[in-house]
């Protein structure tokens, strides 16, 4: 069966796969979306027997139908490798009686490697087959970790540029050095004076400019979208949770069809997206529960059905995380709506007045989610807690989903079989996690010597990516006003 792609805005007419992933979003400024979810029917006990890359082949061969096996073969090959600090891709860890679904053995140390590590070869692949000859330009917005892992990606990779935004005091130093120490001729990274949703909103604004596209057009060059609003970002992520479960079959901690909760810490709807996928392929999947930091609007839109941009934006510890907008949920509404018209009126509310809310039916059609979140504090407590409980350190974005998960247990007495996705290694966010396990003998060492400590408190070893920024020069430095993102990719593209 063939699955074709439609817009989440549009008319109903339809693309394939790889003409969505080319395009990133759609024309109208939707998002595409299958127009059916096709269904995993493979025995578990088929699945069981998989590594990582074949259950991949599985699903993603189901999503992207007008790619040959030869090609996603190829792509998964090239994606799921020695990139990779271990031969399972994305283990679990058992630890005070839940599953931490580590998701950060790519070459960024967090979860965007996942499927950006694929998305370039898929998008080559896809340019070939539509015999696109343009180079691709990739434009990014990041709240820290895909930048990174996009350029990681996309580097030196034939046809391709990128071009990264990311907010210049938004994101933590680690990050900002893995950035702007990134090689590679074609990759290029700008500060904006401007938070997370200054910088997305800005790459939307030039995605729909149809003017530029066509004067890019005329010099040779197309945008796409390494965001999690690329298609080709969000179904990678369906794998990972379709061989944690096959994982805990085989390892007989779930029984064939027994449901499997799932806790996401949760930033633009991506991730946790993947999972409410992998449900509707058909894995046992019980609750999504969705994990926000103290900027919890998706916590309040699953509590009253209304989503409100409106209120400030906070800097948290979890930085990946603090986002407003969230834009994966549109994928989400279009779908309980019922109707692009109705979805599309949401999303104009949202861009005019920053809110919309939900009718009764809508609310209804969310009861697969729960929404909570953890505080400051809070987050930083399960840090120590399971430190002190297990010894083993996770970081400050998995924390705020370890803490949500005690709420929903304390609140639901629920103990169903739980899989918490750890998003991001703790040697990214070293500062944070030592000050929550113990500020007095952490907070006075150097960022460096931080390293040492953590190394030898966890006792994991230090990642690759981070020896390199050890001494890997900066290479970039470019600021810019929010109001001249636009102008900047003209300048580098050398169009004006
Ligand atoms: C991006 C990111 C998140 C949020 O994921 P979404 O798919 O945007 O919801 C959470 N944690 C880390 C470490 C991330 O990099």
């Amino acid at each position: 069966m063939d699955v074709l792609y439609k817009s989440t805005r549009g008319d109903g007419s339809t693309v394939t796969a790889s003409q969505a992933i080319l395009k990133g979003l759609a024309g109208d400024g939707g998002l595409y979306v299958p127009v059916q979810i096709p269904k995993l029917n493979i025995p578990m006990s088929d699945l069981i027997k998989m590594n990582y890359q074949e259950v991949a082949y599985e699903v993603m061969g189901r999503f992207f139908t007008d790619f040959t096996e030869e090609e996603l073969k190829s792509c998964i090959a090239h994606a799921y490798d020695e990139k990779f600090d271990t031969q399972e891709i994305a283990p679990l860890h058992e630890g005070d009686g839940v599953y931490y679904l580590e998701l950060f053995h790519g070459a960024t140390i967090a979860f965007k490697d996942m499927a950006l590590s694929i998305l370039p070869h898929l998008l080559t692949t896809s340019a070939r087959k539509n015999k696109v000859h343009n180079e691709i330009v990739i434009l990014t917005a990041t709240s820290g970790d895909t930048g990174k892992a996009a350029m990681a990606g996309f580097a030196d990779v034939p046809g391709t540029r990128i071009i990264v935004f990311y907010p210049k005091d938004g994101v933590s130093p680690v990050q900002e050095k893995q950035m702007l120490t990134q090689k590679g001729k074609n990759t290029h990274v700008v500060a904006i004076r401007g938070n997370f949703d200054d910088a997305q909103t800005g790459v939307k604004q030039i995605f729909n400019d149809k003017e530029l596209a066509e004067e890019l057009e005329r010099e040779g060059f197309q945008f796409s979208s390494a965001n999690s609003i690329n298609i080709g970002r969000l179904v990678p992520q369906v794998v990972y949770y379709v061989h944690a479960y096959a994982s805990l079959v085989r390892r007989g901690k779930l029984k064939d069809g027994e449901k499997m909760n799932v806790v996401v810490p949760t930033g633009n709807f991506g991730n946790i997206l993947a999972a409410y996928y992998a449900k509707n392929m058909g894995l046992p999947i019980g609750e999504l529960i969705c994990a926000s930091n103290d900027n919890k609007v998706l916590y309040d839109f699953f509590r009253t059905g209304n989503y409100d941009r409106n209120r400030e934006f906070l800097l948290t510890t979890s930085p990946s995380m603090d986002i407003l907008i969230s834009s994966n949920l549109e994928r989400l509404i279009y779908k309980i709506a019922g109707s692009e018209e109705k979805n599309k009126a949401f999303m104009e509310s949202l861009s005019d007045s920053g809110a919309y809310g939900i009718t009764d039916e809508m609310k209804a059609e969310l009861k697969d989610f729960y929404g909570n979140y953890a505080t400051e504090d809070e987050a930083a407590a399960a840090i120590r807690k399971l430190y002190e409980d297990t010894g083993y350190v996770i970081d400050t974005h998995t924390a705020v989903a370890a803490a949500v998960y005690d709420k929903y247990k304390a609140e639901t007495k629920d103990l169903a079989t739980t899989v918490i996705a750890s998003t991001a290694s703790p040697y990214k966010f070293a500062r944070s996690v030592l000050h929550a396990i113990d500020a007095e003998r952490f907070d006075t060492l150097t960022d460096m010597e931080q390293i040492d400590a953590l190394c030898e408190i966890a006792k994991v070893p230090v990642p690759d990516a981070i020896e390199e920024i050890r001494t890997a020069p900066v290479l970039h430095d470019t600021v810019v006003e929010v109001d001249e993102m636009d102008g900047i990719v003209k300048k580098i593209l050398g169009v004006w």
